[in-house]
C-alpha cells in the first residue's frame, strides 16, 4: 500500500476548511460543468472524464491516525469530497467512504461536510447520527427539471431520488443542506421544494462557483450548451439573485448560503 495521505490541505475556492478528503480518483457522474475536467487529473488520464474511477491508493487503516495527528495541530474542518463524489456506484461494494466515516466516529474532526449527489448516502445514516453536531450532509440538487438534468448531468442520479434522500436524512435528525450549485434552469416551484427538504440551502452559479469567475465554465462549453437548448436567458448572474429572493419566502436569511461563503463550516 502506498504512503499517500488521505487528508489534503484545503486551498482555493473552499473557505473555512482545513482539509479535503477524496476517497476516489475520477468520478463516474461526469457532470458537463465539472471543473475537475480542467484540472491535471482530468486532462492527463487520457480517458474521458466520467468514464473512469479508481480507489485512492492510501491505506484505510492509517486514516484515523492521520486525523488524530491533524487534530493535535489545531482545528480540523474537512470537505468530503472536493474532486469526486464520495458515493460513487463503486462505493456500494468498496465501502471506502464508509470506512473513513467510521474513522471519524472514533476520532471526530471539528467539522465535516459530506458533499454528494447520490442517494446512496442514506446507507450511512447510522454513522452520521454518531457525528451529530460535527457533521452536515450536503446534497447537490441544481434543478427540479429532469430534462435539464438529462442534458447537463446525464449520468447523475435522478432529482426526485436526491430530494427523497435529503428528506430521509433530515427526518433521521441529520443536519442537511441542499446545494443548488450550480443553479440550473428550473420551475417556479423549485425554491419551495428545496427549502422544504433540507435544514438549509446554499446556492452558487457558473460566474462565482467555478473558482475562476466563470472562465472555466466558458471553456467547458456551458454557454454553448445553454444556447443549443434554448436556455441562454438563464446563463446570467441574475438567475441566482432571483432564486435567492424566492428562497427568502420560505427560509430565514441565516439558512440561505450564497457562493463559497455559503459552504463554509457553521463555526
Ligand atoms: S459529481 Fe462532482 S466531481 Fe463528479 S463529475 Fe459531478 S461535479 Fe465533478
Amino acid at each position: 500500500m502506498s504512503n499517500a495521505r488521505w487528508l489534503t490541505p484545503a486551498s482555493g475556492y473552499l473557505q473555512g476548511y482545513t482539509h479535503t478528503l477524496n476517497p476516489y480518483v475520477g468520478c463516474t457522474f461526469g457532470c458537463s460543468y465539472c471543473y475537475v475536467r480542467r484540472l491535471p487529473i482530468g486532462i492527463f488520464r487520457g480517458e474521458p472524464w466520467g468514464s473512469w474511477v479508481d480507489i485512492k491508493k492510501a491505506d484505510p487503516l492509517k486514516f484515523q491516525g492521520e486525523l488524530a495527528k491533524a487534530k493535535s495541530k489545531g482545528f480540523v474542518a474537512i470537505f468530503f469530497s472536493s474532486a469526486t463524489d464520495p458515493y460513487q456506484p463503486l462505493e456500494v461494494r468498496e465501502k471506502v467512504t464508509r470506512s473513513l466515516l467510521m474513522g471519524m466516529v472514533n476520532e471526530p474532526p471539528d467539522f465535516v461536510l459530506v458533499q454528494t449527489r447520490s442517494p446512496l448516502v442514506i446507507r450511512d445514516i447510522d454513522l452520521f447520527q454518531q457525528l451529530q453536531g460535527k457533521l452536515r450532509v450536503s446534497m447537490t440538487i441544481e434543478t427540479d427539471r429532469e430534462e435539464v438534468r438529462r442534458v447537463i448531468t446525464p449520468s447523475a442520479p435522478p432529482l426526485a431520488a436526491r430530494l427523497n434522500a435529503l428528506i430521509q436524512l433530515r427526518n433521521a435528525g441529520i443536519d442537511t443542506q441542499a446545494a443548488v450549485s450550480p443553479l440550473l434552469p428550473h420551475t417556479p416551484g423549485f425554491a419551495k421544494a428545496v427549502a422544504e427538504s433540507a435544514s438549509r440551502v446554499v446556492v452558487d452559479d457558473y460566474f462565482h462557483g467555478d473558482g475562476s469567475g466563470g472562465r472555466r465554465s466558458e471553456h467547458l462549453g456551458m454557454r454553448q450548451l445553454y444556447n443549443e437548448n434554448g436556455w441562454i436567458s438563464w446563463y446570467d448572474p441574475s438567475a441566482l439573485e432571483r432564486f435567492v429572493m424566492d428562497l427568502r419566502e420560505y427560509l430565514p436569511a441565516k439558512d440561505i448560503g450564497v457562493h463559497a461563503e455559503g459552504f463554509a463550516p457553521p463555526m
